[in-house]
């Protein structure tokens, strides 16, 4: 990427795409590969301030926190090579079975206290069927709910039965994270031992038992800007209500281990094309945001995020939650995001249907 100045054909059809989807239009995909192709650091900058415009008009200044505990973490029995809890790598990672309750109950005082407004159960297994297991997650989601410090969220792998899901539901849970993680197409390059029509027909029993769905991705694990572009149309097509951008953190002693890191500019774009892409959703900053964005890390605002994963992750280290609040208010963003319905994502029945005509933003 070279810094030089803004080319006036790339500011006019941002211009064009940023006042489209301000007035409530949709981009194509044609469309969002121009901006995914952007590369003189101008034409990102200008890029990144529709963005912010864009976050502005569907979130105002509320930023929605997130923060996960790891229910049961290690020898999972999936191979995705990003990841520290396969038994399929050496790692060193901690291993230990389902939690009790009381971490979990102080995860949620903790969360409360920091105004941060879910707590995710995390566990690195395959999937949750119906059986003992299930009982005791569901045990700690109800646990979870009756505290009433925080929305309790969980991410539990592969569920193959409407059944599992419901009870999800009648526990208490309020949104499930499933991650597509990458396009369909390069999938097979990080997982083998399950599919991406597994994960979304997961996704699907879990919309159905009317849970709100979290899903997004990896970037940087070597895939195309094609295959960023197809994981963010994907995710509008499955209704993701949040969307977890992680930004790959090589573990060492994953298949990953050595992939080089993309640089900050790159990331920013991603974050900026997927608010075009998903104007009204929750975009959230999770894993890798430290390592890799540095000094830029308050700059995923500008680009359009609107939420943060915050506490530690779940092998790794994250700055201090009191630096993440202290950023926020240093920005005038606000944390007290308590609104749990999502209603903000909902899109006039005339939602898909744009022409200039209608562009009600000023040139
Ligand atoms: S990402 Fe999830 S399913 Fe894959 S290895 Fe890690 S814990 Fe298991």
């Amino acid at each position: 990427m070279t810094a030089i100045a803004i080319d006036a054909t790339n500011h006019e059809r941002l211009d064009h795409l940023g006042r489209q989807v301000l007035a409530g239009g949709r981009i194509d995909r044609e469309d969002a590969m121009f901006l995914f192709h952007l590369e003189a650091s101008a034409d990102i900058h200008d890029l990144l301030s529709w963005a912010n415009r864009i976050r502005e008009q569907f979130k105002g200044n509320k930023i929605h926190l997130c923060s996960i505990i790891n229910a049961k973490a290690g020898s999972c029995s999936e191979n995705c090579s990003f990841c520290a809890q396969s038994s399929f790598h050496q790692t060193g990672s901690p291993k230990y079975g389902f939690v009790d309750p009381e971490p979990v109950l102080e995860a949620a005082a903790e969360a409360n206290q920091n105004n941060v407004t879910a707590v995710g159960l995390v566990a690195a297994w395959k999937g949750l069927n119906e059986g003992p297991m299930l009982d005791e997650v569901c045990d700690r989601i109800r646990e979870l709910k009756a505290s009433g410090k925080t929305r309790p969220d969980a991410s539990l792998g592969i569920i193959k039965s409407q059944k599992v899901a419901d009870r999800l539901k009648e526990a208490g849970l309020e949104c499930y994270g499933h991650n597509l993680e990458s396009s369909r197409r390069f999938f097979p390059q990080h997982c083998t031992t399950h599919t991406y029509e597994d994960r979304v027909e997961t996704i699907g029993y879990l919309k159905q038992a009317g849970v709100k769905i979290c899903s997004g991705g990896i970037i940087g694990m070597g895939e195309t800007r094609e295959d960023r572009c197809d994981l963010a149309f994907s995710l509008r097509e499955i209704g993701a209500n949040v969307v977890p951008v992680n930004i790959l953190n090589p573990i060492p002693g994953t298949p990953f281990e050595n992939v080089p890191r993309l640089p900050v500019l790159e990331i920013l774009k991603t974050i900026a094309c997927f608010r075009f892409i998903l104007p009204r959703q929750e975009i959230m900053i999770a894993g890798g945001r430290t390592v890799n964005l540095r000094d830029a890390q308050s700059m995923v605002f500008m680009a359009g995020a609107s939420a943060l994963m915050v506490g530690n992750y779940l092998t790794t280290l994250n700055q201090p939650v009191e630096k993440d609040l202290q950023m926020l208010k240093d920005l005038g963003l606000d944390p007290c995001w308590d609104r749990h319905d999502f209603s903000d994502q909902e899109e006039p029945a005339s939602g898909d249907a744009c022409c200039e005509d209608d562009l009600v933003i000023a040139k």
